[in-house]
């Protein structure tokens, strides 16, 4: 593996060179988005100053232009989740976006009344509600996989779950809490052998670990651009070409149609069908340049220095008094989840602030998950691949003074 010239790195994110609160900024708030590199940053303007036009219809030369582009994004992410083909890519608003299409096209269509679906405990909200309504719609029931004190999951209980009337598996590659990676190939092989099918919430894999739909055989599988350092208000939904094709369209509109009449309307071929309207362009053209730029860091050679990081960090915030980890699995991506007794996150957020150092505090959209625990929320440091020992040193310092004068 290449080591990483983490300086050059920073120097590619213009946002990350500011200080806040007269503090140079740590950025520790990568779970829930990303910084843009340049690259991203000018291929967003690059299509509004160069070739913004509306897509796939126009037979000018911006129009052919802009279509290209759109389409090369296309094929980009064909190649970053090893889909066998670009038709199997669907481009959304994002994860959540992703999640409901499956829930109201796939979900609508063939869950039916006493059927089961389940999810994890570890979920994501977005991850839960969609099913939720589907299964209120539809008589079915929810079934949860429950999460062990370590923050993974209890494999013997969701064997135990399985089926013949578990329809739809709903689980994350890698929690956004607490950063546990999911076995994710052994779940949607269990889930198979019981006749079911799997939409893998890959949120938070994109930035750290491998995707390959082909080789974990997962039907859908859903991402969120702005998650690794794309923009946001773009991501993807990956599905099977067979399930696809055989699945209602999500909204009516333009471009999801072959023929329209009073009499009857025939549908587009995938992806189209499921790309009703103009879409997103400017952000899908620019999302290009975010796959290209985790390409050429390299995915494996940023996975292992935020494992460093992760593991920096893990050692360091254990001398403060007072904290409890919250996740506490070897098997996480950079995601570091804590409390400290006595003092609210909240406090410890905006104390961090001051510092020039940002987290996340509150329940990151995992409700039930903090229920496990006990808890109504957490302070969460997520890593990312411009982030530094130095800056870790500035939080752990931060937290140590924090506690200090709580107590
Ligand atoms: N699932 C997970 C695991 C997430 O971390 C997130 C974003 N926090 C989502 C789903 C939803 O993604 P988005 O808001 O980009 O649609």
């Amino acid at each position: 593996l290449k080591t990483l010239d983490i300086e050059a790195i920073r120097r590619e994110f213009p946002v990350l060179h500011q200080e806040i609160n007269g503090k140079p900024l740590a950025y520790f708030d990568n779970a829930a988005t990303t910084q843009k590199p340049n690259a991203v940053i000018k291929a967003l303007s690059g299509y509004y100053e160069g070739y913004n036009a509306n897509i796939h219809r126009g037979i000018h030369t911006l129009a052919e232009k802009a279509t290209k582009a759109y389409e090369a994004t296309r094929v980009s992410l064909q190649a970053f989740l090893n889909a066998k083909e670009s038709e199997e890519i669907i481009f959304t608003k994002g994860t959540t976006e992703s999640i409901n299409l499956v829930a109201a096209t796939y979900g609508r269509k063939n869950v039916k009344q006493g059927d089961e679906i389940i999810v994890s405990g570890l979920e994501h909200h977005s991850n839960i509600v969609p099913w939720q309504m589907l299964a209120e719609e539809k008589g079915a029931t929810i079934k949860v996989i429950p999460v062990k004190e370590n923050g993974e999951l209890d494999y013997d209980q969701y064997f135990s779950l399985l089926n013949s009337k578990t329809k739809i598996v709903a689980v994350n590659h890698a929690s956004n809490s607490l950063g546990t990676i999911n076995p994710v190939k052994d779940i949607i092989k269990a889930a198979h052998d019981a006749g079911a099918i799997v939409l893998i919430d890959g949120a938070q894999a994109s930035a750290h670990l491998a995707i390959d739909v082909q080789e974990l055989d997962c039907d859908f599988y859903a991402i969120s651009a702005h998650k690794f350092y794309g923009p946001t208000g773009t991501g993807a939904l990956y599905g099977k070409r067979r399930l696809l094709e055989d699945m209602p369209p999500y909204q009516g509109g333009g471009e999801m149609i072959k023929d329209v009449s009073f009499e009857g309307t025939t549908y587009n071929d995938i992806p189209y069908k499921f790309e009703a309207g103009t879409p997103n362009i400017a952000d899908v053209v620019a999302f290009k340049a975010a796959i290209e730029f985790v390409n050429s860091t390299g995915k494996p050679a940023m996975a292992k220095y935020e494992a460093e990081l992760l593991k920096y960090a893990t050692e360091a915030i254990s001398s403060v008094k007072d904290i409890r980890l919250i996740g506490t699995s070897v098997n996480k991506v950079s995601v570091l989840s804590f409390v400290v007794e006595g003092i609210h996150h909240f406090d410890i957020g905006q104390m961090l602030d001051a510092r020039g150092v940002a987290v996340r505090t509150g329940h990151h959209c995992t409700q039930p998950l903090m229920d496990r625990f006990g808890i109504e929320g957490t302070v969460r440091a997520s890593f990312a691949v411009y982030n530094t020992k130095e800056e870790i040193n500035r939080m752990v310092e931060g937290l140590e003074r924090i506690v200090k004068f709580m107590k």
